[in-house]
Parts: C-alpha cells; structure tokens; sequence
C-alpha cells in the first residue's frame, strides 16, 4: 500500500476535509481545492499551487497534531499546517502556508476597504487572530521572504468560498504533490 505523504494528505481531504470549513457555505476540502485552482488559473509555480492547495491543513488538527478540533477559534492553524508540511515539502510550500493568516492582517491594516471583502466568519476569527497589525507588524512582515507569495495565497483564500464553485478532483494536483515531494536525507523515498 502506498503510505507516503501524498496518499496520507488525500486520505484527509476524503474524511475529515469534509466537514464544514469554519462557518463557510463549502467543505475545507472544496475551500483548498478551489483555492488551488484559483492559482493554478494564474499559473504560478507548481509550490504555490500546492501552498493554495494545502494552506488550511492546520486545520484538521485532530488528525495532524492529535489536539481537539477547533470550535470557531484559531489555534494557529498556519504555523501547525507549514510544521506538519514541513516533513515532506521546502519552504516555498511551507512558508507561504505560515503565513496566510499574518498576510490577513497585514492587509486589513494597510489595504483600505479589504476587511469590507472578508467573509464573516473571517472577520470573526480576525480578532482571535490578533486583528489588524500595528506599523511596526506591518513593517516585520513585508521582510518575511515569502511574504508576496502569502499575499497571493491571501487572495485565492479570500476568494474561495463559492458554493457553487466547480472544482477539481484532489487527484488533478496529485502530481503536482508528488514532484514537490523531498525527505531530508531519504533519496527515492516513496511518494
Ligand atoms: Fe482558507
């Protein structure tokens, strides 16, 4: 049986993926696929995609960190996703996935008008979160490497909550997954 990574994160967008994401009218599971397929739309690198494709797997505690589910909170969803990531995927996959929430805040702080385009469960876990950040946050992100690739990963997340939305079957970003694919020090491993 295939027990490598890509199989494990397919098995979570089939069981617990299905669950309602935070409020939203979609699964967790069609909120990442649609927000992978919002990337892949603006043919970014394949690490972005799986970033858009994966941000929220922090999410599915219970299963990745082995604490309770989240109930309307945030328990930093992003740093446990990229840390749990981070076993098998580098840090273009991994950073901009950290910093998806902190990419929420700095916008709400220098952007006019975004927080009117955030849905309400969204602005709800704004707060929880730590609201919009001060200058001095502002300035601290905008030096993080990967911050303009968390900003674009911020926009497909924003935007992928459409209930109506037609979106690709997990398996379409398969092989995406699995070119991304390393293991410190474990060449061949299975994938
Ligand atoms: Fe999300």
């Amino acid at each position: 049986m295939d027990s490598g990574p890509v199989r494990t994160i397919a098995r979570l967008f089939a069981t617990v993926g299905t669950s309602d994401y935070l409020g939203e009218s979609v699964s967790q599971a069609s909120h990442m696929l649609q927000a992978a397929a919002l990337a892949e739309a603006a043919r970014v690198s394949p690490a972005l995609i799986a970033a858009a494709l994966l941000h929220d797997v922090g999410h599915f505690t219970g299963v990745i960190t082995g604490r309770g589910p989240m109930r309307g909170t945030d328990n930093r969803h992003s740093d446990a996703g990229a840390d749990w990531l981070a076993q098998w995927f580098a840090p273009d996959v991994t950073e901009p996935v950290r910093l998806h929430v902190a990419a929420k805040r700095y916008l709400c702080a220098v952007e006019p008008g975004y927080l009117d385009t955030l849905s309400p469960a969204s602005v709800r876990t704004l707060r929880i979160q730590g609201g919009p950040m001060s200058p001095r946050e502002a300035t601290a992100f905008e030096a993080e490497p990967a911050a303009g690739a968390a900003l674009r990963l911020r926009r497909w997340d924003d935007a992928a909550n459409d209930p109506a939305a037609k979106v690709p079957p997990f398996g379409h970003f398969e092989p995406v997954l699995r070119r991304l694919v390393r293991y410190r020090g474990v060449a061949g491993a299975t994938r």
